[in-house]
């Protein structure tokens, strides 16, 4: 068969990208090896992991949250197995989405293992052994990550008793007592979900803050928040030893600066040290495709590898490794195939955590504005001093805008806080523009909203805020 375009992987990049080059007036193929679409993100990440973080708060909010509204619940139980089969559910109908769009977008999908043969060339190998050849103008890798172990020690991932996200999100019961090594995105979320629903859960972590990539002040009070909840810390704590005993497993960690390890255990221990770029299996190095020092596929500023009609987007390439940024990749890449020009503004890619509360940021950090030698102004504003919060029982977090000190321009906004998600759009769409604090704070916010924060952290930034 012969298609101007086939996709190997189907998670968020790859789909995307496969849907928009059809739409361009694009054949194009996709080749997943997995049973279903959607990749990573719609099977065993994004989607299953928000199902339930939201069902795990409902439950810790009707258990323990609503006595101070007046509203008297008793008698609330956990229904585990109904739990995990409304993440299923949402999972089939996420997944079964990719596959209605490929229909009405006459993508051709092949369910297979895809290798890339050369220039111009895929093999399909099927799960009976059985082998396709496929052939198209180009190629797009889109293999995603897979999960990455703790550097020098030797962990047997059994998704049992020691498990990757992937195992944690189908936990067979609550924990009684959890470990979570690395105190990143994916560790503080499932983290929060076991912890909601019962398990006494610890984080270690290598480094000295959690959310090592986020703004400092914003990681200090999101720990500050998960602990009152109940979330002990280990951090600068270097892991040494994750053992499976009779009963749980064992974790013995160091001081990172020297002194004593010690030894913690636990029913389930989730490693969440990060993902790594999957290449597994394509024959890039037969296909002559060059990878960096970190295993990711190689490529210039229009997503090109070293060969002629090869292309990679999403985890496979540098960048941050998420959905959106795999997506607006597959878009681009779509339409610089289409001769149109296709473009990702990588200095304004959100990123949320999807704690509760919620943490969410775009652009730089104070500390990268710092090490740049950028002069700036910071606005802050606390929902402490939002009536909407205050009515909502949201009170905790802030919002935190930095402006440009000479041209005003805004060149970070961070916030924590209930529903902070949905709120940090609103930055996005301003940096895109390239606004300033000025021209988010000049902006009628509805009343009352949590997004009124926002609003007054920018009038901070600026001038003064008015209601604090
Ligand atoms: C628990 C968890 C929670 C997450 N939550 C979020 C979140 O809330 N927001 C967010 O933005 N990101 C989140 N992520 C990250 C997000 O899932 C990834 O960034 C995203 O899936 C990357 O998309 P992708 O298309 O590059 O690759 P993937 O989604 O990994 O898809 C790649 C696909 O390629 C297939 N494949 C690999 N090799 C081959 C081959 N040789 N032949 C055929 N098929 C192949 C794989 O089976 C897979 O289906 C989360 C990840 C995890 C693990």
């Amino acid at each position: 068969m012969s298609y101007d375009l086939i996709v190997i992987g189907s998670g968020p990049g790859g789909y995307v990208c496969a849907v928009k080059a059809s739409q361009l007036g694009m054949k194009v193929a996709v080749v997943e090896k997995r049973a279903t679409y959607g990749g990573t993100c719609l099977n065993v990440g994004c989607i299953p992991s928000k199902a339930l973080l939201h069902a795990s708060e409902q439950y810790a909010h009707a258990a323990h949250g609503m006595e101070s509204l007046g509203v008297k619940l008793s008698g609330v139980e956990l229904d585990h197995d109904k739990l995990l089969a409304h993440k299923d559910s949402v999972v089939k109908s996420n997944v079964e989405g990719v596959a209605f769009l490929f229909k009405k977008n006459k993508i051709d999908g092949f369910q297979g293992t895809g290798k890339v043969v050369s220039a111009g060339k895929v093999q399909v190998t099927k799960e009976d052994g059985s082998t396709e050849d496929l052939e198209a103008k180009n190629i797009v890798i889109a293999t995603g990550s897979d999960v990455a172990g703790i550097p020098g020690v030797d962990v047997a991932i059994d998704e049992e008793t020691i498990v990757s996200s992937t195992g944690a999100i189908a936990l067979k019961k609550v924990p009684e007592k959890m470990i979570v090594v690395g105190g990143g995105v994916i560790g503080l979320e499932l983290g929060s979900v076991w912890s909601r629903l019962g398990a006494k859960v610890t984080v270690v972590e290598f480094l000295d803050k959690i959310l090592g990539t986020m703004d400092g002040e914003v990681s200090k009070q999101t720990q500050k928040l998960l602990a009152k909840q109940g979330l002990d810390f280990k951090l600068s704590a270097k892991v040494t030893a994750v053992e499976k005993g009779k009963k749980g497993a064992k974790v013995t960690f160091e001081p990172v600066k020297g002194g004593d390890a010690e030894t913690l255990d636990a029913d389930i221990v989730l490693i969440s040290t990060g993902r790594k770029p999957y290449t597994e299996g394509l024959g890039l190095e037969d296909a002559g495709v060059k990878l960096d020092d970190r295993g990711r596929v190689e490529i210039d500023g229009h997503f090109k590898t070293n060969v002629e009609g090869i292309y990679a987007i999403g985890d496979v390439v540098k960048g941050p490794m998420l959905a959106h940024k795999a997506e607006d990749e597959g878009v681009a890449l779509a339409e610089i195939l289409a001769g149109q020009a296709g473009h990702v503004n990588y200095d304004v890619i959100p990123s949320v955590v999807y704690t509760q509360p919620e943490v969410a940021s775009v652009g730089k950090t104070e500390e990268e504005l710092k090490k740049g030698g950028v002069a700036y102004n910071v606005g802050k504003f606390p929902f402490m001093a939002n009536g909407r919060a205050r009515a909502m029982e949201t009170t905790d977090g802030f919002v935190k805008v930095l402006a440009d000190k000479e041209t005003d321009r805004v060149l970070g906004v961070h916030i924590v806080g209930f529903g902070a998600g949905e709120m940090i759009q609103e930055a996005s769409v301003l940096m895109e523009f390239g606004g300033s604090s000025e021209d988010l704070g000049r902006t009628c916010h509805a009343h009352p909203t949590m997004s009124e924060a926002v609003k007054e952290a920018a009038m901070a930034a600026f001038f003064k805020p008015i209601h604090m």
